[in-house]
């Protein structure tokens, strides 16, 4: 994987183990050359994981629509800053310039990111890796709903194990580098979409 986009919240509580968390990630990332690709903010958990990369040397693109810019918010010592009309046209440059996606923990619009990302890998639209990075068990409360789908049969179990979830940086980006894309015909058969 040569680059990686990194969903997060655009607020950061100060917690110590988050803050590991994303330094390792960091240097995970910059260990094996790996690009950042990412909201562009400044702020919360956006803003550490970027500074962290560049703390590193390694390389940072961050995609930001105009009016978050605007606001003063874009960071600005980004290796590249993309400016997008608008936030669908954000999430797309995003997702086109990477080889994979890593869930931090973050609020709403991680969420969003995140499950956009997987419902077109679910779809078959891409065929690329989906992790999160469940600090502290932060996102176990997640998980156990995934599993409540499947329990009530609203999730296929082959969708829901579409994605990894790994309280470790390495572990998890090593993981993510052998994931496989599905052909066609495994994929429809087993999710039978049709
Ligand atoms: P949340 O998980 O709700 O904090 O949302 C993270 C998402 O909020 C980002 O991916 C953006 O869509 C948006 N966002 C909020 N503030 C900023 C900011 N300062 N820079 C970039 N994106 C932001």
């Amino acid at each position: 994987m040569k680059s990686i986009c990194v969903y997060c919240g655009s607020n950061f509580n100060g917690d110590p183990i988050v803050r590991a968390a994303i330094e390792s990630l960091a240097q995970a990332l910059t260990d094996q050359n790996i690009t950042l690709i990412y909201g562009g903010g400044s702020v919360g958990v956006m803003g550490v994981i970027a500074d962290e990369v560049l703390k590193r040397n390694g390389r940072v693109i961050g995609v930001i629509p105009q009016f978050l810019m605007d606001k003063e918010v874009g960071h600005q010592k980004l290796t590249e800053m993309i400016v997008t009309e608008n936030m669908h046209e954000r999430k797309q440059k995003m997702a086109d310039l990477s080889d994979g996606f890593i869930v931090l923990p973050g609020g709403f619009g991680t969420l969003e990111e995140f499950f956009e990302v997987l419902t077109w890998l679910q779809l078959g639209l891409h065929g690329k890796a989906i992790g999160v990075l469940n600090v502290g068990g932060f996102y176990d409360p997640l998980f156990a709903q995934m599993d409540l789908m499947v329990e009530h049969r609203f999730l296929k179990p082959a969708n829901r194990a579409l994605v990894f979830n790994e309280s470790n940086a390495f572990g998890l980006i090593d993981k993510m580098s052998k994931f496989d894309a599905i052909p066609d015909e495994v994929w429809f058969k087993d999710r039978n979409l049709t």
